[in-house]
């Protein structure tokens, strides 16, 4: 039995990772801004805290912890990193959380820190050109991208902490944001479907090409990762490609509704984006499981639920 702790546990990964660590056994603790929307934290203990704050970080890793798993952000998909609206609390308040975590590395047993797939260029257009190495020489195209990359670089300067790092590829599934402005491209689609009659609202011209990774395997790819005697960064994503307009239609199969798409101006993000797991696989042996469309039918089915839900066709205690 380990004692983990999970920052970020009222979120959509941390939320999962917790209940993986919880079923595995150990002593779990998680701490956030909020609890999660969605289901009860599943672990031992759940601190409300804002880990922007000195004081707290230092008083949480002074908890004689085996495993930090730091997944707190202010983040969302394109819609809350492309708009610029958000720009200064992301950079500095993700800034924050992240030195604060460096500063008391060392207390604790090991370290995993959440990069994204933000820190690779939009110039990067292949699998080939997503390895690892290939974030440099570096220019993100968001403030989120670039603390995510400036973080990467804290934690590998420190010299008494052991710390493993990964980078998510739009990772997706149930419990995750699905309304209100964080939600990503699969919740938002798997939102408008459940609600069109006739046809949902897709932001570019729907050629934009990106990878989905669902919950379980990234949650596979943590503990991975976290647990090998390699530092990383490791990409973790899907290689399975998708164009938004080929996702929508995966979802209106899924849901067994005919919609037409209205193309409309919106922040798209890059252009093609896809994981690269050559490294990750060779070196940790992780890799995948889940195909996209299996994992779409999970999310689908949960986010009508919520839409369900959410207009009062069914109640709660039907959940
Ligand atoms: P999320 O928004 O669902 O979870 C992040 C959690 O961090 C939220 O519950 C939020 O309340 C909490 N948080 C933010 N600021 C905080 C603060 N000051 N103090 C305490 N808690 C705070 O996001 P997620 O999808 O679960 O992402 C988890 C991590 O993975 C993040 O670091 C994110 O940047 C990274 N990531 C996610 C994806 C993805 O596709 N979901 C892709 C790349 C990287």
């Amino acid at each position: 039995m380990k004692r983990c702790c999970v920052f970020g546990a009222g979120g959509f990964i941390g939320w999962h990772l917790a209940k993986r660590l919880k079923e595995e056994g150990n002593f779990v603790a998680g701490i956030d801004l909020k609890f999660s929307e969605f289901d009860k934290f599943v672990g031992d203990h759940f601190q409300i805290a804002d880990l922007r704050d000195r004081d707290t970080i230092a008083d949480v890793m002074g908890g004689e912890y085996d495993e930090v798993f730091q997944l707190a952000a202010d983040m969302g998909g394109a819609g809350f990193i492309f708009t610029g609206v958000h720009d200064s609390e992301i950079i500095t308040g993700n800034a924050l959380i992240n030195i604060n975590t460096a500063l008391n590395a060392h207390k604790v047993g090991r370290v995993f820190y959440s990069s994204s797939a933000c820190v690779y260029g939009p110039h990067l257009n292949f699998k080939e050109d997503f390895k690892e190495e290939n974030a440099y020489p570096a220019f993100p195209d968001s403030q989120y991208g670039w603390e995510k990359l400036f973080s990467e670089r804290v934690y590998l300067s420190l010299k008494k902490a052991v710390v493993r790092i990964a980078r998510f590829h739009n990772i997706f599934g149930t419990e995750g944001a699905w309304k209100g402005g964080r939600e990503k491209s699969p919740a938002a689609i798997c939102r408008k479907v459940a609600q069109a009659k006739d046809s949902i609202e897709i932001w570019g011209d729907g050629n934009q090409v990106r990878t989905y990774c669902y919950i379980d395997d990234c949650v596979d790819g943590i503990l991975a990762v976290m647990r090998s005697e390699h530092t990383g960064p490791f990409n973790i994503g899907s290689e399975e490609t998708v164009s938004i307009t080929e996702l929508a239609e995966m979802v209106c199969q899924i849901a067994g509704k005919k919609l037409s798409f209205k193309y409309v101006p919106g922040p798209k993000g890059v252009t093609r984006r896809t994981s690269n797991n050559d490294k990750v696989k060779a070196v940790i042996g992780w890799e995948p499981k889940v195909p996209l469309i299996v994992g779409m039918g999970k999310t689908y089915r949960w986010i009508e639920h919520m839409v369900n839900l959410d207009s009062g066709m069914i109640q709660e205690n039907m959940k």
